[in-house]
């Protein structure tokens, strides 16, 4: 243990709870930075998260999840990057010192850190409303990362997994649905315990053309590549992998929670048509649902022949184009909401 251990109950509570023996930083916690060593020929991937205490999880949730959680949304990213896992630094706001929780929380962490051998390497703590930020640095091969512009006119478009279980957990939370015992815990797991896609983020590199994380929907996100790469999506909504605890609500419930409901931290990324077997392989190999879901097309001219706007269309079940105003859906957007959810 450092010897500044005992000098403060900041430094006490850092040193009991998130100091470890450094394994792969040249220089870990305890200075006034951090060391590394980058791998030459090879680039950063950085990103940070932020959950906040009544925005993004229930100020009693429980502590371990809230680590795994905390990690996961944040593996997510360098996985829809196709990184490789390196070092993260954890900023932590905590109202007062309670050490059984930030075990329980610490725990949670690392169970998942130690997963994707992915190394704490400092951070900050401060007194204030829970929260906690989150940085995480990865490796990606110069232009090979999977970037959100890099879809392509014909790309099918793929998403990992099932989707709409983690928001169909949360309106059952809120009390808008009642999710029957039988498939409550699957549907919650979704929502506490997020599984990040890095394998998957791995493998996809120099097959995908572009990738995303699905973390406030699907329409959203997609939305993203569609605007960055500017090209609509045309998807089926028969097409779509249903989490099974959608199947026991209604209609119009079950199309918000898989095609505009947020935190299920699946993958959605483009291919060619040449990458298909390849994709269905992959599937196999890693006993991951893969599923092609539809395709990017060229942005739809408006009436006066000029190039529209890049959109995410929807093919209902009676063959319709909508779109996803015409639907009624909008993914989670922190300032067009008053919600408390998210
Ligand atoms: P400084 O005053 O230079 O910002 P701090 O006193 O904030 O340093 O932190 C001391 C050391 O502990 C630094 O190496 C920092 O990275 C690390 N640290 C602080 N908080 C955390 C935390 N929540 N998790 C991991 N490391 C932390
Ligand atoms: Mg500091």
């Amino acid at each position: 243990m450092p010897s500044y251990s005992s000098q403060t109950p900041e430094f006490a509570l850092i040193a009991k709870h998130f100091s470890r023996p450094t394994k792969r930083a040249a220089l870990g916690i305890g200075d006034d930075c951090a060391l590394i060593d980058v791998t030459p020929g090879k680039q950063l991937a950085i990103s940070t998260d932020t959950l906040v205490a009544g925005v993004h999880f229930f100020a009693d949730a429980a502590p371990e999840a809230l680590g795994h959680k905390v990690l996961a949304v944040n593996l997510s990213d360098l996985a829809a990057m196709g990184a490789m896992p390196k070092f993260f630094t954890l900023a932590l706001t905590l109202p007062h010192v309670n050490d059984a929780w930030l075990a329980d929380f610490a725990r949670g962490l690392f169970r998942l850190a130690d997963q994707y051998e992915i190394e704490l390497i400092g951070g900050d703590t401060t007194k204030g409303p829970l929260a906690m930020t989150l940085t995480v640095l990865g490796q990606v091969t110069p232009n090979e990362a999977l970037q959100r512009d890099h879809a392509k006119l014909g790309d099918d478009i793929w998403v990992s997994g099932t989707l709409g279980g983690a928001a169909l957990a949360l309106k059952h939370l809120q009390a808008q649905v009642k999710l029957k015992p039988n498939v409550l815990p699957p549907a919650l797991a979704r929502l506490h315990l997020p599984a990040p896609r890095v394998a998957l983020g791995l493998r996809l590199v120099g097959v995908a053309n572009a990738a995303i994380d699905l973390s406030d929907g699907l329409i959203a996100d997609l939305g993203h590549i569609c605007t960055r790469s500017q090209l609509t999506a045309v998807i089926g909504w028969a097409k779509i992998p249903l989490h099974p605890a959608l199947l026991s609500v209604g209609p119009r419930v079950r199309m918000a929670s898989a095609l505009a409901g947020g935190d299920d931290y699946e993958l959605c990324f483009t291919a060619p048509l040449s990458a298909h077997e390849k994709i269905r392989e992959m599937s196999g190999d890693m006993g991951l649902a893969l599923s092609y879901i539809g395709t990017m097309r060229a942005v739809d001219s408006t009436s006066n022949g000029q190039s529209g706007a890049p959109a995410v269309v929807v093919i209902d079940e009676r063959g319709r184009e909508m779109t996803a105003a015409e639907m009624g859906l909008h993914g989670f957007d922190h300032f067009l909401t008053t919600s408390s959810s998210k």
